[in-house]
């Protein structure tokens, strides 16, 4: 079997073998294998990859029954195998109506997903083909044997891949096998590790946040346009996940005709924020180019600035947080000439780290320019139908796209609009409130004042305060507003991972809060300089847009300085201030932000330890519709009104967190 993987300086590979080009319905649907060829081609003549590099080869084969059943229902795949096999000539009409409408009840037929001889095994082996990618990053012996922990690769594109639609019962949506999601579920098998899915793809990754829905091991992201008006019609913020996996399915649904700024806003807002707090081991990427302004099927409006900057956020991230494993897959991409090639050339060149030179050669321009004019021809009626009007655009000679290909959308403004508040709505409800704090949202309420201005009005004497606590396990020094110089000098407790899963983890946030000026931070430590606890106060975040006054709190005690009263203390400390008595502060403890596993309880009986501990302080509970706050009963929102206050500010508050028109407002 003939195989292809290039090693490049950077120990990336891009894996493609020749038989994943029969993943095809025939002439007419709109995913062809054609992109693969255009993409290889463009490769090899930008120098950007050579199919001759074969000598570090990963043991390519496809994926074997028993692996595809992690995923799929064995009475799926046996259907799939049986109608992989060309019909026999001279069967009757009422034969071949009973075997379409068979395939039909697992999801291959006419439209989408059509059977076609052959599929069992070119799903198998893409299937396969992601699954020993994943493995080889993975350290896993299907990825293969390397000579030294330097030759594994870090990083693996595999752009056959990305068949998210495929469900564990049926094909949908081009997909037969889910090669992701087997990958994946091996990977769970055969080690402890965490994994982060995000999916860059224009429809929502729902095979994948299906297979792994109840599975707090996967958290799965899907960016998307909104299933309001698009295929799979799924993908809601309040699709969280299920049981022990409720707070991992991460759904982000766009507005048709969202522009790369738009776009750009909400990544940042999102997924620096959720890989901090999920603390995976590898990055599972889908990087669907049918985002791009010129694709037939979807009404998201990207150019390749967009679409570069997804690639470079999950790069970085694997390198953040994951010591760079990574492996990139295609997915979606209609525009088969003029989008896909260039997009996953830009993938490639940034996860090898080599330039991009600055045109498309001539010579690959001169090939595929006429495939893209036969299509163009009959796609223009649709594309028409889309309100894609850019589409009309030309055949491009460069990498990037040029400005004026890419007039503003009418209604710019109003997409930011409902974009930021449903990027507020994720954060409020999958990201932990300390992690929001360390990675504030673009614009807090009084952006002219630090949050220490607030609290310490013109004249006040001492900018920063503490005080020597007695336990029974010795003293503990408490500090206000600590700056990043203290916290650097300082090193988090073993027990403190209650957010972050990991005490190194935990102080690096602490860290990045301290650098924070809209976060006031305060701290317990040892006299060692060892961190047992830490108070954030900051401005609400975007999801309280509207009101005024409104300031969260968020307390940390390390598990093993437990029952010594600590957190009473420091919370008393922190919130000791005159000038509290201003501000309306909240708490929110939702069950999915804490390491529950790492901590020892139930979500339960921590909620009543917050309940209690807040309560301290003069917190009342309050019943909330809140949709975050209400989906599980261990969720709590606690609220300390000062005395300060006016009725008005604090009617606005309770109207808001009460109204029932709460999911519905944004
Ligand atoms: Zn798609
Ligand atoms: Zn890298």
């Amino acid at each position: 079997m003939y195989m292809a993987d290039t090693p490049t300086h950077a120990g990336s590979r891009l894996l493609f073998e020749p038989g994943e080009l029969d993943y095809d319905f025939g002439p007419g649907h709109p995913l062809h294998p054609s992109r693969l060829v255009a993409l290889l081609d463009l490769l090899e003549r930008s120098g950007l990859w050579r199919r001759e590099d074969e000598h570090t080869r990963l043991p390519l084969r496809p994926a074997t029954i028993e692996e595809l059943s992690l995923v799929h229902r064995p009475d799926y795949i046996a259907a799939v195998q049986q109608l992989s096999i060309p019909e026999e000539a001279g069967v009757s009409q009422g034969e071949r109506e009973e075997r379409a409408a068979w395939a039909l009840t697992y999801g291959l037929g006419e439209g989408d997903t059509p059977a076609v001889p052959g599929m069992h095994e070119v799903a198998a082996r893409i299937a396969g083909g992601t699954l020993v990618a994943l493995s080889a990053v993975m350290g896993l012996p299907e990825g293969g044997t390397f000579a030294s922990e330097d030759e594994r690769p870090r990083h693996v594109f595999h752009p056959a891949g990305g068949l998210h639609h495929a469900m564990a019962e049926r094909a949908s949506g081009f997909c037969v096998y889910n090669d992701s999601a087997v990958a994946i579920a091996h990977v769970l098998r055969s080690t402890e590790a965490k994994v982060l899915y995000v999916d860059f793809d224009a429809h929502h990754g729902d095979g994948v946040q299906r297979a792994f829905y109840d599975e707090p091991r996967v958290m799965t992201v899907s960016l998307h346009e909104t299933g309001r008006y698009l295929f799979p019609g799924t993908g809601d913020v309040l699709e969280v996940g299920d049981g022990s996996g409720r707070g991992y399915a991460v759904n982000v649904p766009l507005e048709p005709f969202t522009e790369d700024d738009s776009y750009l806003e909400v990544l940042h807002a999102l997924l620096p924020a959720l890989a901090m707090s999920f603390a995976p081991d590898v990055i599972v990427s889908v990087h669907g180019c049918d985002t791009h302004a010129w694709d037939p099927l979807t009404h998201l409006h990207l150019s390749m600035r967009g679409i570069q900057a997804q690639l470079r956020v999950a790069h970085q991230l694997a390198h953040s947080y994951c010591q760079g494993r990574w492996v990139a897959l295609g997915g979606g991409g209609y525009d088969l000439y003029r989008v896909v090639p260039r997009a996953w050339a830009i993938l490639w060149a940034e996860m090898s780290e080599q330039p991009l030179p600055a045109h498309l050669p001539e010579e690959w321009i001169r090939r595929w320019r006429p495939a893209w004019l036969a299509v163009a021809e009959e796609e223009a009626g649709e594309e028409q139908a889309m309100g894609k009007a850019a589409a009309r655009a030309d055949f491009p000679t460069t990498f990037e796209d040029r400005a004026e290909d890419f007039p503003a959308q009418p209604r710019r403004w109003a997409i930011s609009h409902t974009n930021r508040r449903t990027a507020a709505f994720v954060r409020q409800l999958l990201v932990p409130p300390p992690v929001r704090h360390a990675f504030p949202s673009t614009r807090h309420q009084s952006p002219m004042t630090g949050i220490f201005d607030l609290l310490h009005p013109r004249g006040s004497e001492t900018p920063s305060r503490s005080k020597i606590l007695e336990t029974h396990k010795g003293p503990l020094l408490l500090r206000d507003f600590c700056p990043p110089s203290l916290v650097e000098r300082l090193t988090a407790e073993s027990g403190l991972h209650a957010f972050t899963r990991l005490p190194e983890r935990e102080h690096q946030l602490l860290l990045t809060i301290a650098h924070s000026p809209d976060c006031a931070l305060t701290l317990a430590h040892t006299p060692a300089g060892e961190i047992v606890g830490e108070v954030t106060l900051t401005f609400a975040d975007d999801w309280w847009e509207g009101l005024e006054h409104v300031y969260e709190v968020t307390i940390e005690v390390s598990t093993t300085w437990r029952g010594l009263g600590i957190g009473r203390e420091l919370l008393a400390f922190a919130l000791e201030l005159d000038t509290v008595e201003d501000m309306i502060l909240f708490a929110m403890g939702l069950s999915w932000h804490w390491d529950i596993e790492g901590l020892g309880i139930t979500p339960q009986r921590y909620r009543e330890l917050i309940a209690r501990l807040f309560a301290s302080q003069g917190f009342v509970e309050h019943a909330t519709t809140e949709p975050n706050i209400s989906m599980e009963p261990a969720n709590i929102l606690l609220v300390r009104v000062g005395k300060r206050v006016d009725q008005h500010m604090t009617n606005q508050f309770f109207s808001r967190i009460l109204s029932p028109s709460n999911l519905s407002r944004w």
